[in-house]
């Protein structure tokens, strides 16, 4: 389990995940990317392409 860390909502994280997989945050709809470290997972946010938000 991690938390997001847009909107501090716990996300689920499978335990068949794999490195590199992305997971949504159900509340806000952030992805992270997952990353393994020794006992688990950690987060980084994930890098979203074909989406223009426009600045
Ligand atoms: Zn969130």
């Amino acid at each position: 389990m991690v938390k997001c860390e847009e909107c501090d909502a716990e996300i689920k994280i499978p335990e068949d995940s794999i490195e590199g997989e992305i997971v949504s945050c159900p509340d806000c709809g952030s992805s992270y990317e997952l990353v393994k470290i020794e006992g688990g997972f950690t987060t980084k946010p994930a890098q979203v392409v074909g989406e223009d938000w426009g600045q």
